[in-house]
């Protein structure tokens, strides 16, 4: 026997048709590259996703089959997530910043038809064009080419029937070894995970909410904000300039309540404010900060300005939520340390996700909770991969666990401490060095803006620590001044013998410092 309650499959269209109906004022407001804004709301991208899903029909764009989106984040992308998903398409997010080789191989692999895109994108498309063998229609997001597609449909038909299971958005991880690979996720594990989103530890999107989110569209399922926030009845304000002082006029203007991105966009708030004495709005509550870990003196500056932080670790292949930094029970009785070094850690999975680390040699031994005991990091759940786009094999154990490449612990009060990836450990004499805990301690420098920890080969020790730091404008430190600074800080035999200062530590696509680089430009 059955339950006998309705079936309501857990297709994204129900998202933004909730959107529309009980939220549908709630605003979209978008700067552009040349300053300008737009206003729409959610009944307005509502009835731009339906007349997209026409006009993507019309095209002959099949159920399942991909199309690209080559875009920074802004109204018309949004109502492109829904339109194409809609009609029973994948989304198909293009990073910008890959190299051209990269995108040739990733389009081509996608078999992507239609490809949206940015006006400031077009000297990519029109170089990228003879490379990419299956698009067949080029649409341009901002320069009229979209809106006139839409103004010739009236989003009047229904969305396309489809099955929880379908696919909804393909998203290919950078690959820092071999070929990227593509993460296809389905609209039930996504809308789980944007239900899970929900809760105030995460986004906690609700009709109050204003999110500027700083991540984009193109990262990690734009981490699920754009899916997430039509359901809570959040406001969206979306910029397209990534400068500091635009970002923040902006945060102020929309009184925006909650922003999210990786700890690089942070840093260049926070030393924006710090050489003009302006701060972030009185509205702002939660910062979310992902993708990379969050030194600990930007969680303290953030807790000092009142703003609740959600530090959350994730990956492509978990949609991306992994864990975010929950406030505890006994938060209250804590000391304004001990809640900076919870807050710095990694948090809890959401419901819907199971975590558990394992022996590093093995891989499977479970290792105890116990807040010492390192091990690499599994995963498995709702949103979690099982196989990675045509591949022919899974990508996981027997038992659904994926093995993330990520370091740490779990303390006995459940909550994760990443300690490093398992390919920037940094083994020196035998023993394991946290490139992570290094570049906190370093970052605890009053001169250092960014730093980085990476090994370089050693005769004697197999591997030694090296440290690139960026200094905040107008500081000093070398490398004695360091080296006396980590003293106290971590082991002595993990004091770095070189210490360089750049002008800029090299980033990866997606704006997390790149090891890769590092060790090859000091490997010698
Ligand atoms: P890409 O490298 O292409 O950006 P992902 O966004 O999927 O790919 O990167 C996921 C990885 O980023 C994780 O496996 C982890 O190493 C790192 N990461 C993400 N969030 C955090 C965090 N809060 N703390 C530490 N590392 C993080």
């Amino acid at each position: 026997m059955l339950g006998a309650m309705q079936e309501w499959d857990l297709v994204m269209s129900h998202a933004i048709d909730h959107a529309a109906r009980e939220h549908g004022d709630r605003e979209i407001v978008t700067l552009w590259s040349d300053r300008s804004e737009t206003r729409t709301d959610w009944r307005g991208i509502h009835h731009d996703a339906k007349r997209l899903a026409e006009a993507l029909r019309a095209m002959g764009i099949q159920k399942g089959e991909r199309v690209a989106t080559l875009a920074m984040n802004h109204a018309h992308h949004l109502s492109s997530f829904y339109g194409i998903t809609g009609m029973g398409g994948v989304v198909h997010t293009l990073n910008p910043r890959l190299f051209a080789d990269q995108l040739a191989y990733i389009v081509n692999h996608a078999e992507s038809r239609v490809l949206f895109y940015d006006v400031a994108f077009k000297p990519l498309v029109d170089a990228m064009k003879e490379h990419w063998k299956t698009v067949d229609h080029y649409v341009c997001f901002d320069n009229g080419e979209y809106t006139d597609l839409l103004d010739q449909h009236d989003g009047t038909s229904e969305w396309t029937k489809l099955d929880e299971r379908d696919p909804l958005l393909l998203c290919y991880t950078s690959g820092t070894t071999g070929d990227p690979k593509g993460v296809l996720y389905n609209h039930r594990g996504n809308m789980l995970h944007s239900m899970a989103s929900l809760q105030t530890s995460s986004f906690g999107f609700e009709p109050r909410s204003v999110m500027l989110p700083v991540v984009p569209m193109f990262h990690a399922n734009g981490w699920g904000i754009p899916w997430a926030a039509p359901m809570g009845g959040a406001k969206l304000a979306f910029s397209t300039i990534y400068e500091p002082d635009v970002l923040l006029d902006f945060m102020h203007r929309e009184k925006v309540t909650q922003s999210a991105g990786v700890p690089t966009v942070w840093l260049g708030l926070f030393q924006y404010m710090e050489a003009t004495g302006k701060s972030l709005p009185d509205t702002l509550d939660m910062a979310v900060i992902g993708g990379a870990a969050a030194p600990r003196a930007m969680v303290e500056k953030l807790m000092e300005m009142g703003c609740e932080v959600g530090h959350a670790w994730g990956m492509t292949e978990t949609s991306p939520i992994g864990t975010v930094g929950m406030v505890p029970a006994e938060w209250e009785d804590m000391s304004f340390d001990e809640r900076a070094a919870r807050k710095t850690m990694q948090g809890k999975p959401l419901f819907g996700t199971e975590i558990r680390l394992v022996d590093l040699d093995d891989h499977s031994t479970e290792l105890p909770r116990d807040g010492e005991t390192s091990g690499a990091l599994q995963i498995r759940g709702a949103w979690v991969v099982k196989r990675y786009f045509k591949q022919d094999e899974d990508c996981v154990n027997e038992d659904n666990w994926f093995d993330t490449g990520d370091v740490g612990v779990i303390h006995p009060h459940g909550t994760l401490e990443l300690t490093d990836r398992t390919k920037d450990l940094i083994k020196s004499g035998g023993e394991w060095i946290s490139s992570v805990e290094l570049e906190n301690a370093a970052v605890g420098h009053p001169a250092v803006a960014e730093a980085a920890a990476f090994a370089i080969p050693d005769l004697k020790w197999d591997e030694r620590p090296m440290l690139a730091l960026v200094l905040k404008d107008g500081k000093s430190c070398d490398q004695a001044e360091m080296q006396e600074f980590l003293k106290d800080k971590v082991a002595k035999w993990w004091i770095p013998e070189r210490i360089v200062v750049l002008d800029e530590i090299p980033h990866t696509a997606t704006g997390k410092i790149s090891k890769k680089d590092l060790r090859a430009t000091y490997s010698d």
